[in-house]
Order: C-alpha cells, then structure tokens, then sequence
C-alpha cells in the first residue's frame, strides 16, 4: 500500500527541488501533483482540499530557513501535515477496567473476525487474559470461525450458537468475563455486505448495553472512495473511538487511511498487514508519512 502515493509526492517534491528555490508557480505546481496523487490514491475530495489549502499556507508562510534548501522545507510542511492527517501521535487503546471491552464493528468481509483473533493475541501477549465472543447471530459460519481462530491461538471464545439477540450475547459474554476475571473483553459483531439500519441500530444496542472502553470500526484498505460514506454511516449511528485498517499488505492506493480518519476524527489504532495473526501492528502516522514522502 501507498507506493503509488509515494512515488508520485516524491516525484512532485523532486521537481520542486530542481528549481532551487520555490516561487508561487513553482510551489502552485507541485501543490497541483500532488493533489493529483492524493485523488489517485483515493482520499477524499474534500480531504485532500483541505490538505492542500494547509501545506499551501504553511509553504507560504514559511522562513526561508538557512542552510535548508526550500524543498527540503515543503518536504517538511508536507511531512507534518500527513502525520497530522493521519492521526498525530500513534493513538493507545484504552484497557481502564477489569474487564476492559473491546467493540468491533464493520461490514462484513471487512477483517473483523480476523481482527479480533489478532487483537486478542496481541493482548494475550502482553499478558492479559482475554475473552473473545462473537454476536453473530445471522451466519453462524463467522461464530465457527472466531471459535477455530480462539482455539488457535489459545483464547476461550464464549459462544451462544442458538441465541438470536446479539445484544444478549455481549451481557451475557460481560458477565462472564467479569465474574471469571478476565482482562479484557472482545466482541465481534456482525456484519453486512452494505451499509444497513438494521446492523447498525443493533450494533448502537449492543454499544449502549456492555459500554465498551473501545469501539472499533475496522475497514478495510481497498475500500475506495465508498470508504467514506460507510464510516460516517457507523460513527454517526454507532459512534466509535478508533479505527482498524486491515489489508495494508495490499495494492490498495492507500486514500482509505486519510479517508476514514478525516471524516471521523477518530484516530487509526491498528493496522491489519496480512493473513496470519501475527499480521497486525499499531498504527503510526510518523512512519506511514514517512514512507509516502521516502
Ligand atoms: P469479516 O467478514 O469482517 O469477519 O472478515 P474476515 O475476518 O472473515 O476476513 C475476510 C478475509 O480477509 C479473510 O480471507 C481474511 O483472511 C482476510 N484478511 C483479514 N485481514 C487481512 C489483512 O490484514 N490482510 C490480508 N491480506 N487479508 C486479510
């Protein structure tokens, strides 16, 4: 993911170094490139817009510092800005509580069940003691799956295969975990081929009923331009305090990450980078920034 992006900013930015020092033409057309790069890669019109208009007026705004040559400084105003547009600091999950839940939410083929297994894992080795529960009441396939996924990695994965109230499975998988002492709580929840009121108004329940520390929307990287209207329809309806990316390993353009956290204002806390439940890593603006402008 974001080769294409990197090689297209890089490319505008060299251009601009060639000249050796930035007028307004020169600067309006490197702005220009990669406000083309950024659209290619999928963000958002409105996003990159307000990316672009930023850079612009921290280029123009910028001392001619001595010693740094003008390009070296854009690439440092476009270097911040992308760290900022992807989310600032790389955020922390919040695990206050015993136990402390973990809500996930999103369309169906997303990676939410893998998501889950590999964020349990990824607690689990951080020694706590984790549950996993699935409140899949439409495929009992996806509650299977979290079960294969839980024994795998050596997680207890609380099933109520003949309930079809998802909102009782979460209370029941809290009361359990609460009074067998887990750490953390990890819900997975079901999910849709499209945005639909139903899902979502059960995915409010079941937030509304367990309160969970963190409610994660997890989406995945080859999304597009859709990404945008599926992650308002769930912080709108749902709310949430984090996102997930998975399929970073793919060619996806990369716009999805800019996409999905300009239009919620919710910080990108993991990042999904392939199949195996290893595959998985906090996510960090600085670094992702960093191998977009190489
Ligand atoms: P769900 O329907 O949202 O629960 O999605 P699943 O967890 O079943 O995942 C759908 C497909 O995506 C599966 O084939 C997963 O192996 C795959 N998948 C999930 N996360 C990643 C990832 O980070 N990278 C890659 N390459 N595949 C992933």
């Amino acid at each position: 993911m974001f080769d294409a992006l990197a090689e297209r900013v890089q490319s505008a930015i060299e251009k601009i170094a060639r000249k050796g020092r930035i007028d307004k033409e020169t600067l309006e057309k490197g702005l220009r490139e990669i406000k083309l790069a950024l659209l290619e890669a999928d963000v958002n019109y409105k996003i990159v817009s307000d990316f672009i208009k930023d850079v612009r007026e921290k280029a123009l705004g910028a001392e001619v510092v001595k010693g740094v040559n003008p390009a070296q400084q854009l690439v440092k105003i476009v270097y911040d800005e992308l760290v900022e547009a992807l989310g600032g600091e790389a955020a922390k999950l919040d695990l206050k509580g015993k136990p402390a839940v973990i809500l996930l939410i999103g369309l169906q083929g997303s990676g939410k069940t893998t998501t889950a297994a590999k964020l349990g894992a990824y607690l689990k080795k951080q020694g706590k003691k984790v549950l996993l529960t699935s409140a899949d009441v439409y495929r009992p396939a996806a509650m299977l799956q979290l079960k294969k996924l839980g024994d795998k990695i050596g997680v207890p994965v609380f099933l109520m295969e003949e309930e079809k109230d998802a909102v009782k499975i979460a209370e029941k998988a809290l009361e359990k975990a609460k009074s067998e002492g887990y750490d953390v709580l990890i819900i997975d929840t079901a999910g849709r081929l499209h945005i639909d009121e139903e899902l979502l108004d059960e995915a409010r329940r079941i937030r509304e009923r367990v309160n969970p520390n963190e409610t994660l929307f997890v989406i995945d990287s080859m999304t597009g331009q859709e990404s945008v209207n599926i992650a308002k329809a769930f912080n709108d309806a749902v709310g949430m305090t984090g996102i997930i990316l998975t399929k970073m390993d793919s060619d996806a353009r990369g716009g999805v990450a800019l996409s999905v956290k300009g239009v919620t204002g919710k910080p990108i806390k993991f990042a999904g980078t392939g199949e195996k439940i290893e595959d998985f890593e906090p996510f960090h603006p600085d670094r992702v920034a960093s191998r977009i402008l190489g």
